[in-house]
């Protein structure tokens, strides 16, 4: 098997003219690490945000020099933005609107979020994917969780993505369209995504997948409220935000960051989820409330946003999900299903609602 170095990339990428063909994307120092993973070569290129549309083809001249290099399977190759500041507070204007990733064929992508890992944010975008899907629409789902990607668990999929016409297919499982870096990169290497290279492998999965017709994307997002996740939300045109919570006020806390960085980019929040909201005892079936029970709720009242529901920390849960039988689909008449499809429907109905304001 060829071994891929770093140099011959590099060699590669230094005949690749910079933006205004003046010496090459390596000497000019627009090249970020370079990751290589089974084949798969990753890394981005620094452009101003207002040019990235016009530098496509250089980014797409880079992509092709490294697959050409003998021994890469696939380039992971993305834009990435100057970075200007790194305090959230001073989102220049321009940039929330001139640089947004819109999908053809893609009506709207919504984000599952949390404020920190753990909470069941992935759990939630899985069954709230296929309960939109149970109302007859066409719904991808992209675990954008590069951090610790949980899809190939909560799907049981193992298997690499094809590639046609220089896109990669998603693979398609209880009836949505799935992509998830843990496809891409084996579960058990080791990666250390700094922001500007999350923000690259998520354009890429966004953009160089054949997402469409889809009605609605579903976007599990990395956990957290840090650059990469503002830099998402930011940059993804995204139709709304879901935000999952556990009870407890450290939970809450980083929930209420969540929102506050979904609505300074002037992304909707769709609604609330409380997750493990108090505890069903597996032998007795017997309900305790030892975490708090109703936070959520409660914030969503204080911020006026609509609460979508509960879930139990249920041993039974966990137990099937982490075999990959998210509860829609194994247990539909649960109450936790009825849940989901209760969500999935007042998602709909606001979805429906932005898409006939938005076209006044
Ligand atoms: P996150 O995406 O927030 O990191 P996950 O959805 O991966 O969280 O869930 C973390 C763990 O908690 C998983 O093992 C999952 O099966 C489990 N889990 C999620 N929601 C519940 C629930 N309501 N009851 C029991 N276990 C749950």
């Amino acid at each position: 098997m060829d071994v891929i170095s770093h140099t011959d990339i590099l060699n590669r990428l230094k005949k690749i003219s910079g933006p205004d063909f003046t010496g090459d994307i390596v000497s000019l120092g627009l090249v970020s690490d370079i990751f290589i993973s089974d084949g798969k070569v990753f890394f981005s290129i620094t452009v101003s945000a207002e040019r990235a549309e016009e530098l496509e083809p250089l980014r797409q001249s880079a992509a092709r020099a490294v697959a050409a290099i003998d021994g890469v399977k696939a380039a992971i190759v993305t834009l990435t933005a100057e970075k200007k500041t790194t305090c959230h507070n001073s989102i220049p204007q321009s940039s929330r609107v001139a640089f947004r990733t819109r999908l053809t064929g893609v009506k709207h992508i919504i984000a599952v979020a949390s404020g920190k890992g753990g909470v069941g944010k992935s759990t939630t975008a899985i069954n709230l994917a296929l309960a939109l899907k149970e109302s007859g629409l066409a719904i991808g789902l992209l675990d954008a969780d590069i951090y610790g990607p949980s899809l190939p668990r909560l799907a049981s999929v193992h298997s690499d993505p094809e590639r046609y016409n220089k896109k990669l297919h998603p693979i398609e499982k209880y009836g949505l369209k799935m992509m998830s870096m843990g496809f891409l990169v084996d579960e058990d290497t080791p990666v250390i995504w700094r922001g500007p290279m999350v923000m690259s492998a998520v354009t890429q999965m966004l953009r160089d997948v054949s997402w469409a017709p889809l009605d609605i994307l579903v976007v599990d997002m990395p956990p957290g409220t840090g650059d990469a996740q503002l830099t998402l939300a930011q940059r993804v045109q995204l139709s709304g935000s879901v935000i999952v919570s556990t009870p407890q006020d450290l939970a809450l806390i980083d929930a209420r960051k969540s929102i506050e960085m979904f609505t300074k980019v002037d992304v909707p929040i769709l609604g609330m989820i409380e997750n493990m909201s108090y505890f069903i005892a597996p032998d007795t079936g017997k309900r305790y409330d030892i975490f708090g029970h109703g936070g959520v709720r409660h914030e969503a009242v204080k911020k006026g946003v609509t609460f979508l529901g509960e879930v139990p920390l249920d041993p039974q849960i966990r137990y099937a999900s982490d075999k990959g039988n998210p509860v829609v689909l194994t247990d539909p008449n649960s109450q936790y299903a009825v849940l989901y499809r209760e969500a999935a429907q007042v998602i709909i109905r606001k979805l429906a609602l932005r898409s006939v304001s938005s076209s006044c």
